[in-house]
C-alpha cells in the first residue's frame, strides 16, 4: 500500500472514523496487476473527513459530495474518499435516486458491482471478502454482487463494465451473470454516449480482447451493431481463415494497445459485409471484398460521430482504415510516398505498420512473411526519419516565396509547382537542395 494511502487511513482514523481501502485497487494488488489509483471508503461524513484532512495540510476537492465523494490531495497524488453508502432504486437507470449512509463496510460492499469488486483492505484489519471474491478471483469468474438482472436494471453500465473486465483481466463471465447481460441489453439505451464510448476504449485496449470479443459480442452490438454482420460474414479467400469477426478480434489481438490502434483494427474489416460480392469460381463460392476500406472508413466515421470520440481520433483514424490495404513497397521512395499521404504523421505510418503486421499475423500461416514486411517498413521508416528526407512541403528547401519571385502569380499555380518538386524530391529523382528546386521549378513554370 503506497506511503500517503496509509496515511490518509490513519488520518480518518485519527479523527474517530473506521476507512478502508476498497474496489480495484485490492482487486488489482491480489491479481499482481498494477494499481492506478488507491480508493477509500470511509464512515465519517464528508464534511468531518474534510476538516480533518485540511488539519493534516492536505488540500481537498468536493469532486462528489452529493454522492459523500470527496478527494483528498498530498504532493499531487489524489485519493478518493466515499462514506459508506447503500444506493437506493435506480429509477432511471442511471443514478440512484438516493444514496443512504451505510453503518458499516460489509453494506458498503453490498452496493457495488462484482464480487472481484466488493473487496476491502486495511494495512492492520487485513481483507474482508463477504461475497467471495477471491475465489471467484482464483476461479477466474466475473460475477455480480447479488441478484444479476436486479443489479443491471438498476444500473446498466454494470454491463459494459462486465464486458471491459472480461477483456482487462481475462475473467469469464459467470453463466448467471451473463444471461442476466444478455436479457438486459436492451438497458444500454439509458447510458450516455461518454460512458459508452470510455467503456468501449478500455474494452478494445484490454490484454484478453480477443476471448471476450467472442464471449460478448452479442452485447456488444446493442450499442455496437455493425457487429452483427461482422459475425455473420464468412471469407472464403485464400487469405482469410476467420469470419470477419474472428478475424477482427485476433487482428485486435496483435495490435499493440493504444486507442489508437486499437480503434483501427476494430474498424479495418468492417465494410466488408457491405462490400462482399460473391462468385462461383471452380463449383465454389468466392467472395470479393471491392472497395471495402473505403466503406470501413466510412462506418468507422459514423460510430465516431454517434458515439461522442475525441477529435483527434475522428480525424486520424479513418484515413488509416482506409490506407491500411494499401501496397507500400519496401523501398525509401514508397514509404517516403505513403508518409506523404498520412500528411507526413510518422506515427501514423507507425499505426499502419501496426495494422498491416496485425492483420497478415491474423490470416492464413503463408500469410505470416507480410508480417516481416510491415516490420522492415517500421525500420525504412526510421531510416528515412534519420536521413532527414523531405516528405512534406513545408520541409522543402523552397516556399511559396521563391516560387512567386519567379514571377509566378499568388494562386494555384504556386501549389502546384511546390507540390511537383515535392513529387520529384520524393521519387529521388530531384536532390531537396535550393539551386537545384530553383531550376526545376523554372521549368515547371516554363512547361
Ligand atoms: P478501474 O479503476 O481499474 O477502472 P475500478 O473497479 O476501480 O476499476 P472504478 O470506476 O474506479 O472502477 O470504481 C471503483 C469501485 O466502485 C469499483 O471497484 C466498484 O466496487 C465500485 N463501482 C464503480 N462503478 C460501479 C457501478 N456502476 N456499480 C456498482 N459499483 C460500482
Ligand atoms: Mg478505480
Amino acid at each position: 500500500l503506497p506511503t500517503r494511502a496509509r496515511e490518509a487511513l490513519a488520518i480518518i482514523e485519527a479523527a474517530g472514523g473506521e476507512a478502508w481501502c476498497v474496489g480495484g485497487c485490492v482487486r488489482d494488488a491480489l491479481l499482481g496487476r498494477p494499481v492506478h489509483d488507491v480508493d477509500i471508503a470511509a464512515s465519517l461524513p464528508w464534511p468531518v473527513t474534510q476538516a480533518a484532512f485540511r488539519e493534516a495540510g492536505w488540500s481537498t476537492v468536493e469532486t462528489g459530495v452529493a454522492h459523500g465523494t470527496l478527494t483528498v490531495i498530498s504532493e499531487g497524488e489524489p485519493f478518493e474518499i466515499t462514506t459508506y453508502r447503500c444506493d437506493g432504486t435506480y429509477s432511471d437507470g442511471r443514478h440512484p435516486d438516493a444514496v443512504t449512509p451505510a453503518a458499516t463496510i460489509q453494506e458498503d460492499l453490498r452496493r457495488r458491482d462484482f464480487t472481484i469488486n466488493a473487496l476491502a483492505y486495511h494495512p492492520e484489519r487485513g481483507i474482508i471478502d463477504p461475497f467471495g471474491g477471491i475465489a471467484d478471483m482464483e476461479a477466474g469468474l466475473l460475477r455480480c454482487v447479488g441478484d444479476p438482472a436486479t443489479r443491471f436494471e438498476e444500473d446498466a453500465l454494470r454491463i459494459l463494465r462486465g464486458c471491459r473486465f472480461a477483456s482487462q483481466l481475462g475473467c469469464a463471465i459467470e453463466p448467471a451473470t451473463f444471461e442476466a447481460m444478455v436479457a438486459s441489453k436492451y438497458l444500454l439505451q439509458k447510458v450516455s454516449g461518454e460512458r459508452v464510448y470510455h467503456e468501449l476504449e478500455r474494452f478494445f485496449c484490454g490484454e484478453y480482447v480477443h476471448d471476450a470479443l467472442m464471449a460478448t459480442v452479442d452485447v456488444l452490438a446493442f450499442v455496437l451493431p455493425e457487429l452483427v454482420a461482422m459475425k455473420g460474414c464468412p471469407q472464403v479467400t485464400p487469405y482469410h481463415i476467420y469470419d470477419v469477426l474472428e478475424h477482427t478480434a485476433f487482428v485486435l489481438q496483435h495490435t499493440p494497445p493504444t486507442p489508437l490502434g486499437r480503434w483501427v483494427a476494430l474498424f479495418h474489416d468492417m465494410g466488408k459485409p457491405a462490400a462482399a460480392f460473391f462468385e462461383e469460381r471452380d463449383g465454389r463460392s468466392v467472395e470479393h471484398f471491392y472497395g471495402h476500406p473505403w466503406i470501413s472508413a466510412n462506418l468507422a466515421e459514423g460510430i465516431m460521430h454517434r458515439l461522442p470520440f475525441p477529435a483527434w481520433l475522428r480525424r486520424d483514424v479513418p484515413p488509416l482504415v482506409h490506407r491500411h490495404d494499401d501496397e507500400v513497397a519496401p523501398t525509401p521512395r514508397a514509404v517516403r510516398r505513403a508518409l506523404a499521404r498520412l500528411g507526413g504523421r510518422a506515427d501514423l505510418f507507425e499505426a499502419l505498420c501496426d495494422i498491416k503486421r496485425a492483420d497478415a499475423l491474423s490470416q492464413a500461416p503463408f500469410c505470416a512473411p507480410r508480417a516481416e514486411g510491415a516490420e522492415r517498413l517500421r525500420e525504412l521508416l526510421h531510416e528515412v526519419l534519420a536521413a532527414g528526407d523531405a516528405f512534406t512541403m513545408k520541409q522543402l528547401a523552397i516556399g511559396g516565396d521563391d516560387v512567386m519571385a519567379l514571377g509566378v502569380e499568388a494562386g494555384p499555380e504556386v501549389g502546384r509547382i511546390l507540390q511537383a518538386c515535392l513529387d520529384a524530391v520524393i521519387d529521388g529523382t530531384l536532390p531537396n537542395e535550393r539551386a537545384a528546386l530553383l531550376a526545376f521549378a523554372r521549368e515547371q513554370r516554363d512547361a
